[in-house]
């Protein structure tokens, strides 16, 4: 049998043309901003999330890091230079964000900051959900204290089977390992003021196994986790590691991700539940291409990068000491997202069928890294997309074919001499 899909108009129709969902209606959606170097994005001054980035420094080195190559161009911040932040806020923010998200490197290095910072914020917007990412190394009974009386909601990396790619795995320091359960126990199951996050790389590549393994350490068989996606590459090194797969890995993460859905681990996956739902609702509300962001959502005016000097950043992970910084909060009529490319612009993408499960991978990888990270996402969203055609239908996907076109990869090694 034969399916016919357009990722552009979001139908799915049968050789007759009858949709294959019974309950289709388009609905109305927005159209996305498309930016790029020559059609700048903007950014707002009542964003719905405001990131504030702390520092890049890190007491882990993971081999895939997304900052590795950002963090010389990251502004050194004094502590003081937290309540210089809130005492500036009044100067260009002009509405309480929805979400304010502390980012580092690792952000409990910077528990001092975070001290002058997160009561400021939690009185001035007692509404906003307040988050951060950790490795989960530095938590202790001081800082759960802390995290539960701000109510800030702690999302711990861990990669499971695969955290040798990391650093140190916490479950094999006692100490540590009792507050991480310690962590989960206060914040995490029905308080749902917690997660344990992890990256999906060729070292764990099996969904399930990698939930189990993290269910298996905390001590609660029904743990649900969510994912960070599928490892994206932002440097050499990661290209020439982690960050390249071979046909085997792809297919050990092909057949866990059917694995997940097959035996109903699938739910327990927070972003591989959340792709499989957005794509069905895609199909159902015939969501048009124009209305997709990337998937960050850093091309959004309304979602703003900020250091603790008030510099406006491409995103979070990158460094305002470089050609990163596409602003100061306190000129934003003058910032200029010139750094980003929307997935519009990219012709694979246009031309590509998990374009709505997908959203562009990272907008401003290029060439090389840009490649590789998208084949990652596509050989990942294609098995989300094959499991959930036979969720829906109990087809199998045995093939996909049309005018599909795969970014290039350079023809020239680039040498370096000096
Ligand atoms: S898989 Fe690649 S081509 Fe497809 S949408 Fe993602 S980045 Fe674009
Ligand atoms: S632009 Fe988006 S995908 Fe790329 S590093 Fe920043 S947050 Fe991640």
């Amino acid at each position: 049998m034969t399916l016919f899909y357009s990722p552009h108009e979001s139908t799915l129709v049968d050789e007759e043309g009858t949709p294959l969902l019974l309950d289709v209606e388009a609905a109305d959606y927005k159209p996305a901003g498309r930016v790029a170097p020559g059609e700048p994005g903007r950014k707002s001054a009542t964003p719905h999330v405001l990131k504030i980035q702390l520092g890049m420094q890190c007491n882990y080195s993971c081999s895939y890091c997304n900052q590795a190559a950002q963090s010389d161009a990251s502004t050194v911040t004094r502590t003081a230079d937290a309540d210089d932040f809130i005492a500036g806020l009044d100067r260009w923010l002009h509405a309480p964000p929805r979400r304010i998200e502390f980012w580092g490197g690792e952000p409990l290095l910077y528990f001092a900051k975070l001290k002058r910072l997160v009561p400021a914020l939690r009185a001035r917007f007692p509404s906003a959900v307040l988050s951060m990412i950790s490795n989960g190394s530095l938590i202790d009974g001081e800082v759960l204290d802390f995290i539960e009386e701000y109510d800030i909601f702690v999302a711990v990396s861990h990669d499971g089977p695969g955290q040798h790619l990391r650093g140190p795995d916490p479950f094999l320091d006692p100490v540590r390992a009792h507050w991480l359960r310690e962590f989960w126990r206060r914040r995490g199951g029905a308080a749902a003021r917690a997660a344990f996050h992890f990256v999906l790389t060729p070292r764990n590549a099996d969904i399930g196994e990698t939930r189990q393994w993290l269910a298996d350490r905390i001590g609660d068989p029904s743990l649900n986790v969510d994912m960070e996606g599928v490892v994206t590459v932002y440097d050499q090194q990661t290209l020439g590691g982690p960050g390249s797969w071979s046909d085997a890995d792809y297919e050990r993460m092909r057949v866990g991700v059917r694995k997940a859905f097959a035996d109903g681990d699938a739910p327990k996956v927070r972003d591989l539940a959340f792709r499989a739902q957005d794509f069905v609702e895609s199909l159902r509300n015939l969501r048009p291409s124009s209305s997709l962001g990337q998937r960050c959502g850093m091309d959004d005016p309304d979602h703003l990068a900020v250091d603790l000097q008030g510099n406006v950043m491409t995103c979070q992970n990158t460094g305002a000491r470089g050609k990163h910084r596409i602003g100061h909060a306190e000129a934003m009529h003058d910032v200029q997202l010139t750094t980003a490319t929307h997935w519009s612009h990219r012709e694979s993408c246009n031309h590509c069928p998990v374009l709505q499960l997908c959203k562009g991978s990272c907008m401003y990888l290029q060439d090389d890294l840009f490649a590789q990270s998208c084949e990652n996402e596509y050989q990942f969203n294609l098995a989300v997309l094959g499991a959930t055609l036979h969720q829906l239908t109990t087809l199998t996907l045995k093939s996909i074919s049309g005018d599909i076109r795969r970014p290039q990869r350079r023809r020239v090694i680039p040498l370096v001499a000096a």
